[in-house]
């Protein structure tokens, strides 16, 4: 690569390390005319967005897996296929819109959770106890409670607008 400063074609390398994310190289080069410094990385090129996983591997992501995942909370619930579909679409957007080739399945966990959260509070609970797996039985309560006074706040709101 060329020296960005005054395009000379000899630059060597002084630094190698792996990115903080861990999905990319970076490398110091140091111009060998004029001295400048600089940082390239270096990436695979992905042509669909991938998806980082909890133990680190790295898969295509999955519009089926997403959508199943939404569906099994909100089974037996009053959720029409058109609202799943539509949300699918939502997040998928959300994902594709980013700079970034891959996210991490925490961020489409998070994504699913917020927008179920609004649309239907039992299958938001149904989502996160497995999508945070939780370890504690307290843990599980909390995230009820949160939902519970939520569901007090509408209540009361809805109630004195009467
Ligand atoms: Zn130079």
């Amino acid at each position: 690569m060329n020296c960005p400063d005054c395009g000379n074609e000899r630059t060597h390398v002084i630094d190698t390390g792996t990115s903080a994310d861990g999905t990319s190289v970076r490398r110091r080069r140091e111009c060998q005319r004029c001295s400048f410094r600089f940082t390239t990385y270096e990436r695979p090129e992905w042509e669909s967005l991938q998806v980082k996983k909890r133990d680190g591997t790295i898969e295509s992501f999955d519009r089926q897996k997403l959508r199943a995942g939404i569906e099994r909370a909100v089974e037996k619930r009053d959720v029409v296929e058109t609202t799943v579909t539509a949300l699918v679409d939502d997040i998928e957007s959300e994902l594709q819109g980013r700079e970034a080739r891959i996210v991490s399945s925490s961020l489409i966990g998070e994504l699913v959770s917020e927008n179920l959260r609004t649309l239907d509070k039992v299958a938001y609970i149904r989502f996160v106890s497995v999508y945070k797996a939780f370890s504690e039985p307290q843990e599980f309560l909390r995230e009820l409670d949160a939902v519970l006074d939520a569901e007090l706040d509408d209540f009361d709101a809805s109630d004195s607008s009467l």
